[in-house]
Protein backbone atom coordinates (compact mmCIF):
# COMPACT_ATOMS: atom_id res chain seq x y z
CA UNK A 1 0.00 0.00 0.00
CA UNK A 2 2.61 2.35 0.83
CA UNK A 3 5.57 3.17 -1.31
CA UNK A 4 8.91 5.15 0.09
CA UNK A 5 9.80 6.57 -2.86
CA UNK A 6 12.96 8.89 -2.17
CA UNK A 7 14.60 10.73 1.45
CA UNK A 8 16.19 13.71 2.33
CA UNK A 9 17.51 13.30 5.36
CA UNK A 10 14.35 11.92 8.00
CA UNK A 11 11.91 13.99 5.63
CA UNK A 12 10.06 11.25 3.54
CA UNK A 13 8.49 11.40 -0.01
CA UNK A 14 6.02 8.55 -0.60
CA UNK A 15 2.76 7.08 -2.78
CA UNK A 16 -0.22 5.61 -0.91
CA UNK A 17 -2.13 3.54 -2.79
CA UNK A 18 -5.71 3.44 -1.54
CA UNK A 19 -9.44 1.72 -3.27
CA UNK A 20 -10.47 5.05 -4.35
CA UNK A 21 -6.99 6.55 -5.71
CA UNK A 22 -3.45 7.20 -5.25
CA UNK A 23 -2.31 9.55 -2.68
CA UNK A 24 1.41 11.73 -2.91
CA UNK A 25 3.25 12.24 0.61
CA UNK A 26 3.50 14.35 2.21
CA UNK A 27 -0.19 14.65 1.88
CA UNK A 28 -2.43 17.46 3.86
CA UNK A 29 -5.95 16.29 3.90
CA UNK A 30 -8.48 18.86 5.10
CA UNK A 31 -11.37 18.39 7.30
CA UNK A 32 -14.85 17.06 5.99
CA UNK A 33 -15.97 16.47 9.74
CA UNK A 34 -19.40 16.12 9.13
CA UNK A 35 -19.27 14.91 4.81
CA UNK A 36 -18.61 18.91 3.94
CA UNK A 37 -15.54 20.94 4.29
CA UNK A 38 -17.01 24.26 5.56
CA UNK A 39 -17.41 27.07 2.95
CA UNK A 40 -16.24 25.08 0.23
CA UNK A 41 -18.08 24.10 -2.33
CA UNK A 42 -17.30 20.07 -3.24
CA UNK A 43 -16.26 21.59 -7.29
CA UNK A 44 -13.28 23.68 -5.70
CA UNK A 45 -12.26 20.72 -3.87
CA UNK A 46 -11.48 19.32 -7.71
CA UNK A 47 -10.09 22.95 -9.02
CA UNK A 48 -7.38 22.83 -6.28
CA UNK A 49 -6.41 18.89 -6.36
CA UNK A 50 -6.79 17.72 -3.26
CA UNK A 51 -6.26 13.62 -3.34
CA UNK A 52 -8.07 12.53 0.19
CA UNK A 53 -10.27 14.03 2.39
CA UNK A 54 -10.87 13.52 6.11
CA UNK A 55 -14.15 12.81 7.96
CA UNK A 56 -14.91 11.63 11.81
CA UNK A 57 -16.99 8.84 12.68
CA UNK A 58 -18.40 10.58 15.70
CA UNK A 59 -20.16 13.37 13.88
CA UNK A 60 -21.43 10.90 11.24
CA UNK A 61 -22.64 8.24 13.69
CA UNK A 62 -24.45 10.76 15.58
CA UNK A 63 -25.79 12.56 12.37
CA UNK A 64 -27.05 11.79 9.60
CA UNK A 65 -26.50 8.18 11.39
CA UNK A 66 -25.58 4.54 10.09
CA UNK A 67 -28.88 3.52 8.27
CA UNK A 68 -28.51 6.88 6.14
CA UNK A 69 -24.91 5.69 5.47
CA UNK A 70 -25.95 2.49 4.82
CA UNK A 71 -28.92 3.35 2.33
CA UNK A 72 -26.77 5.40 0.75
CA UNK A 73 -24.04 2.99 -0.26
CA UNK A 74 -21.67 4.81 2.07
CA UNK A 75 -20.22 8.39 2.31
CA UNK A 76 -18.39 8.45 -1.46
CA UNK A 77 -21.81 7.63 -3.14
CA UNK A 78 -23.82 10.65 -0.27
CA UNK A 79 -21.56 13.32 -0.66
CA UNK A 80 -20.44 12.42 -4.43
CA UNK A 81 -16.84 12.44 -3.74
CA UNK A 82 -14.57 10.22 -5.65
CA UNK A 83 -11.74 10.83 -3.44
CA UNK A 84 -10.06 8.13 -0.84
CA UNK A 85 -11.59 9.01 3.03
CA UNK A 86 -9.91 8.80 5.93
CA UNK A 87 -12.15 8.68 9.01
CA UNK A 88 -10.75 8.90 12.61
CA UNK A 89 -12.63 7.00 14.95
CA UNK A 90 -14.34 9.39 16.92
CA UNK A 91 -11.93 8.56 20.19
CA UNK A 92 -10.82 12.35 19.90
CA UNK A 93 -14.59 13.79 19.78
CA UNK A 94 -16.15 10.95 22.69
CA UNK A 95 -13.58 12.11 24.98
CA UNK A 96 -13.70 16.21 24.19
CA UNK A 97 -17.56 16.36 23.29
CA UNK A 98 -19.51 14.84 25.71
CA UNK A 99 -19.76 16.00 28.81
CA UNK A 100 -20.20 12.59 29.92
CA UNK A 101 -17.83 9.98 28.54
CA UNK A 102 -17.47 6.69 30.87
CA UNK A 103 -14.02 5.05 29.73
CA UNK A 104 -14.72 1.36 30.49
CA UNK A 105 -12.45 -1.79 29.42
CA UNK A 106 -14.38 -2.62 26.90
CA UNK A 107 -15.27 0.87 25.09
CA UNK A 108 -16.16 4.69 25.96
CA UNK A 109 -19.99 5.11 26.95
CA UNK A 110 -20.85 8.65 25.93
CA UNK A 111 -23.71 10.85 25.57
CA UNK A 112 -24.58 12.67 22.44
CA UNK A 113 -23.70 16.11 22.27
CA UNK A 114 -26.24 16.66 20.65
CA UNK A 115 -30.00 15.05 22.61
CA UNK A 116 -28.25 13.52 25.50
CA UNK A 117 -28.53 9.88 24.48
CA UNK A 118 -26.61 7.23 25.54
CA UNK A 119 -23.85 5.15 23.20
CA UNK A 120 -20.84 2.71 23.38
CA UNK A 121 -18.16 2.88 21.29
CA UNK A 122 -16.10 -0.50 21.31
CA UNK A 123 -12.96 -0.82 19.18
CA UNK A 124 -15.32 -3.31 16.82
CA UNK A 125 -17.90 -1.04 16.50
CA UNK A 126 -15.97 2.34 15.71
CA UNK A 127 -14.92 -0.02 12.79
CA UNK A 128 -18.45 -1.31 11.63
CA UNK A 129 -19.78 2.21 11.78
CA UNK A 130 -16.12 3.31 9.31
CA UNK A 131 -17.37 0.02 7.23
CA UNK A 132 -21.02 1.73 6.74
CA UNK A 133 -18.97 4.98 5.99
CA UNK A 134 -16.77 2.81 3.50
CA UNK A 135 -13.58 4.72 4.81
CA UNK A 136 -10.19 4.17 2.75
CA UNK A 137 -8.77 4.45 5.87
CA UNK A 138 -10.36 3.19 9.42
CA UNK A 139 -8.68 4.80 12.64
CA UNK A 140 -9.04 2.53 15.64
CA UNK A 141 -10.68 3.81 19.06
CA UNK A 142 -7.80 4.59 21.38
CA UNK A 143 -8.20 6.52 24.59
CA UNK A 144 -6.90 10.11 24.49
CA UNK A 145 -5.51 12.35 27.22
CA UNK A 146 -5.96 15.70 28.00
CA UNK A 147 -2.31 18.15 28.46
CA UNK A 148 -1.01 18.16 30.94
CA UNK A 149 -1.59 14.73 32.41
CA UNK A 150 -0.02 12.54 34.81
CA UNK A 151 2.35 9.89 34.49
CA UNK A 152 0.20 7.15 36.02
CA UNK A 153 -3.28 8.58 34.49
CA UNK A 154 -0.60 8.91 30.85
CA UNK A 155 0.07 5.10 31.03
CA UNK A 156 -3.41 3.53 31.95
CA UNK A 157 -5.03 5.30 28.87
CA UNK A 158 -2.01 3.71 26.33
CA UNK A 159 -2.34 0.78 27.85
CA UNK A 160 -6.24 0.27 27.05
CA UNK A 161 -5.17 1.77 23.31
CA UNK A 162 -2.56 -0.66 23.29
CA UNK A 163 -5.31 -3.07 23.97
CA UNK A 164 -8.00 -2.09 21.93
CA UNK A 165 -5.59 -1.81 18.96
CA UNK A 166 -5.10 -5.68 19.29
CA UNK A 167 -8.97 -6.00 19.58
CA UNK A 168 -9.63 -4.05 16.19
CA UNK A 169 -6.60 -5.33 14.06
CA UNK A 170 -7.90 -9.01 15.19
CA UNK A 171 -11.50 -7.98 13.83
CA UNK A 172 -10.00 -6.12 10.76
CA UNK A 173 -8.56 -9.30 9.52
CA UNK A 174 -11.10 -11.80 10.48
CA UNK A 175 -14.17 -9.64 8.99
CA UNK A 176 -12.83 -7.07 6.23
CA UNK A 177 -12.32 -6.70 3.00
CA UNK A 178 -8.42 -5.61 2.85
CA UNK A 179 -8.28 -4.26 -0.39
CA UNK A 180 -10.98 -1.80 -0.35
CA UNK A 181 -10.43 -0.32 3.77
CA UNK A 182 -6.99 0.05 5.22
CA UNK A 183 -6.53 0.40 9.55
CA UNK A 184 -3.90 2.87 11.03
CA UNK A 185 -3.39 2.37 14.53
CA UNK A 186 -2.51 5.55 17.11
CA UNK A 187 0.14 6.07 19.33
CA UNK A 188 -0.58 7.93 22.25
CA UNK A 189 1.34 8.53 25.72
CA UNK A 190 0.88 12.27 26.49
CA UNK A 191 4.32 14.23 26.54
CA UNK A 192 6.11 11.03 27.95
CA UNK A 193 9.24 9.84 26.66
CA UNK A 194 8.95 6.15 28.36
CA UNK A 195 5.61 6.05 27.43
CA UNK A 196 5.74 7.45 23.47
CA UNK A 197 8.18 4.96 22.75
CA UNK A 198 6.79 1.91 24.22
CA UNK A 199 3.37 2.20 23.04
CA UNK A 200 4.80 3.02 19.36
CA UNK A 201 6.97 0.06 19.95
CA UNK A 202 3.94 -2.53 20.79
CA UNK A 203 2.09 -1.56 18.00
CA UNK A 204 4.43 -1.49 15.30
CA UNK A 205 4.74 -5.26 16.34
CA UNK A 206 0.68 -6.11 16.05
CA UNK A 207 1.58 -4.95 12.36
CA UNK A 208 -0.92 -2.66 10.98
CA UNK A 209 -0.82 -1.16 7.49
CA UNK A 210 -0.10 2.75 9.18
CA UNK A 211 0.43 4.29 11.72
CA UNK A 212 -0.59 7.57 13.54
CA UNK A 213 0.62 9.68 16.31
CA UNK A 214 -2.30 11.17 18.10
CA UNK A 215 -2.35 13.06 21.62
CA UNK A 216 -0.23 15.86 20.43
CA UNK A 217 -0.96 19.64 19.89
CA UNK A 218 -3.23 19.79 22.43
CA UNK A 219 -2.08 22.63 24.34
CA UNK A 220 1.65 21.49 25.08
CA UNK A 221 4.30 23.61 24.70
CA UNK A 222 6.35 23.60 21.04
CA UNK A 223 9.28 22.43 22.04
CA UNK A 224 7.41 19.29 23.87
CA UNK A 225 5.55 18.78 20.22
CA UNK A 226 8.30 19.14 18.53
CA UNK A 227 10.20 16.38 20.98
CA UNK A 228 7.55 13.58 21.16
CA UNK A 229 6.93 13.94 17.42
CA UNK A 230 10.57 13.04 16.60
CA UNK A 231 10.51 10.60 19.59
CA UNK A 232 7.63 8.78 18.26
CA UNK A 233 8.40 8.87 14.88
CA UNK A 234 11.70 7.48 15.32
CA UNK A 235 10.25 3.91 16.34
CA UNK A 236 7.59 3.43 13.69
CA UNK A 237 8.43 1.32 11.20
CA UNK A 238 9.96 2.57 7.93
CA UNK A 239 8.23 1.14 5.15
CA UNK A 240 4.42 2.06 6.57
CA UNK A 241 2.82 5.65 6.13
CA UNK A 242 2.96 8.24 9.52
CA UNK A 243 -0.14 10.21 9.99
CA UNK A 244 0.42 13.03 12.88
CA UNK A 245 -3.16 13.91 13.55
CA UNK A 246 -4.59 17.15 13.75
CA UNK A 247 -1.80 19.07 13.10
CA UNK A 248 -1.18 21.29 10.00
CA UNK A 249 0.23 24.87 10.54
CA UNK A 250 2.77 25.33 8.12
CA UNK A 251 5.69 25.45 10.36
CA UNK A 252 4.48 21.99 12.58
CA UNK A 253 3.85 20.51 9.26
CA UNK A 254 7.18 21.72 7.69
CA UNK A 255 8.88 20.55 10.97
CA UNK A 256 7.24 17.11 11.40
CA UNK A 257 8.00 16.34 7.75
CA UNK A 258 11.55 16.90 8.67
CA UNK A 259 10.90 14.02 11.79
CA UNK A 260 9.39 11.98 8.62
CA UNK A 261 5.86 12.33 8.75
CA UNK A 262 4.00 11.74 5.81
CA UNK A 263 -0.04 12.90 6.20
CA UNK A 264 -1.53 15.60 8.00
CA UNK A 265 -5.33 16.48 8.76
CA UNK A 266 -6.22 20.24 10.98
CA UNK A 267 -9.20 22.49 10.36
CA UNK A 268 -6.81 25.40 11.11
CA UNK A 269 -6.12 26.55 7.46
CA UNK A 270 -9.83 26.56 7.18
CA UNK A 271 -11.25 27.63 10.56
CA UNK A 272 -8.73 30.51 10.45
CA UNK A 273 -10.17 31.60 7.34
CA UNK A 274 -13.31 32.39 8.17
CA UNK A 275 -11.73 34.81 10.90
CA UNK A 276 -10.08 36.16 7.77
CA UNK A 277 -6.57 35.19 8.94
CA UNK A 278 -4.81 34.40 5.24
CA UNK A 279 -1.61 32.01 4.71
CA UNK A 280 0.94 33.84 2.44
CA UNK A 281 4.21 32.99 0.73
CA UNK A 282 5.13 36.42 2.99
CA UNK A 283 3.56 34.66 5.96
CA UNK A 284 0.04 35.41 7.83
CA UNK A 285 -1.89 38.28 7.12
CA UNK A 286 -5.07 39.56 8.44
CA UNK A 287 -7.55 40.78 6.07
CA UNK A 288 -9.37 42.95 8.02
CA UNK A 289 -6.65 44.92 8.90
CA UNK A 290 -7.11 48.62 7.80
CA UNK A 291 -3.59 48.90 5.68
CA UNK A 292 -5.61 46.99 2.78
CA UNK A 293 -8.31 49.45 2.63
CA UNK A 294 -7.23 50.44 -0.77
CA UNK A 295 -4.57 47.77 -1.39
CA UNK A 296 -5.43 46.67 -4.94
CA UNK A 297 -2.76 44.01 -5.30
CA UNK A 298 -3.75 40.12 -4.91
CA UNK A 299 -4.24 38.62 -1.70
CA UNK A 300 -1.07 36.54 -2.44
CA UNK A 301 1.12 37.58 -5.92
CA UNK A 302 2.74 34.20 -6.07
CA UNK A 303 0.07 32.13 -5.83
CA UNK A 304 -2.65 31.36 -9.00
CA UNK A 305 -5.58 30.10 -7.47
CA UNK A 306 -9.08 31.43 -8.00
CA UNK A 307 -9.38 34.02 -6.00
CA UNK A 308 -5.98 35.52 -6.34
CA UNK A 309 -6.15 35.85 -9.71
CA UNK A 310 -8.95 37.54 -9.22
CA UNK A 311 -9.62 39.89 -6.14
CA UNK A 312 -7.34 42.72 -4.49
CA UNK A 313 -7.27 42.65 -0.98
CA UNK A 314 -9.26 45.70 -1.22
CA UNK A 315 -12.14 43.40 -2.15
CA UNK A 316 -11.36 40.80 0.19
CA UNK A 317 -11.26 43.61 3.11
CA UNK A 318 -14.34 45.01 1.96
CA UNK A 319 -16.49 42.01 1.40
CA UNK A 320 -15.20 40.14 4.93
CA UNK A 321 -16.01 43.53 6.61
CA UNK A 322 -19.91 43.71 5.54
CA UNK A 323 -20.33 40.12 6.53
CA UNK A 324 -21.07 37.99 2.57
CA UNK A 325 -20.83 34.70 2.61
CA UNK A 326 -18.56 34.65 -0.23
CA UNK A 327 -15.49 36.52 1.79
CA UNK A 328 -15.53 33.05 3.42
CA UNK A 329 -15.78 30.93 0.59
CA UNK A 330 -12.52 32.75 -0.63
CA UNK A 331 -10.85 33.13 2.14
CA UNK A 332 -11.64 29.04 2.72
CA UNK A 333 -10.96 28.62 -1.13
CA UNK A 334 -7.15 30.60 -1.00
CA UNK A 335 -5.94 29.09 2.36
CA UNK A 336 -6.50 25.39 0.96
CA UNK A 337 -4.70 26.13 -1.98
CA UNK A 338 -1.29 27.53 -0.16
CA UNK A 339 -1.65 24.30 1.76
CA UNK A 340 -2.04 21.97 -1.34
CA UNK A 341 0.99 24.09 -2.99
CA UNK A 342 3.26 24.25 0.26
CA UNK A 343 2.90 20.11 0.19
CA UNK A 344 3.77 20.00 -3.63
CA UNK A 345 6.53 22.10 -2.67
CA UNK A 346 7.73 19.77 0.46
CA UNK A 347 7.77 16.94 -2.17
CA UNK A 348 9.64 18.42 -4.92
CA UNK A 349 12.05 19.46 -2.21
CA UNK A 350 12.46 16.21 -1.12
CA UNK A 351 13.21 15.16 -4.53
CA UNK A 352 15.55 17.45 -5.10
CA UNK A 353 17.06 17.53 -1.83
CA UNK A 354 16.22 20.81 -0.89
CA UNK A 355 14.06 19.91 1.88
CA UNK A 356 16.42 22.11 4.30
CA UNK A 357 16.26 25.45 2.04
CA UNK A 358 12.47 25.13 1.50
CA UNK A 359 12.40 24.52 6.15
CA UNK A 360 14.29 27.85 6.50
CA UNK A 361 12.16 29.44 4.32
CA UNK A 362 9.02 28.75 6.30
CA UNK A 363 11.01 29.93 9.31
CA UNK A 364 11.49 33.00 8.05
CA UNK A 365 7.70 33.39 6.99
CA UNK A 366 6.11 32.05 10.19
CA UNK A 367 8.94 32.37 12.87
CA UNK A 368 11.01 29.70 14.23
CA UNK A 369 9.57 26.20 15.98
ZN1 LIG B 1 -4.59 32.17 -3.64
Amino acid sequence: MFELITKDNDARRGRLKLFHGTVETPVFMPVATRGAIRALPGSALDEIGFEIILANTYHLYIRPGVDVLDAAGGLHKFMNCKLPVLTDSGGFQVFSLSDLCKVREDGAEFRSHLDGSKHLFTPRSVLDVQRSIGSDIMMVLDQCVEYPADHSYAREACERTIRWAGEAIDYYRESFDRERQKIFAIVQGSTYPDLRKDCAKRLADLDFPGYAIGGLSVGEPKDLYNEMSEITTAELPEDKPRYMMGVGSPLEIIESVSHGIDMFDCVMPTRIARNGTLYTSQGRINIRNSQYEKDFTPLDPECDCYVCRNFSKSYLRHIFRVGEISALIYNTYHNLSYMKKLMLRVRSSIENGTFEELRREIHSYYGRP
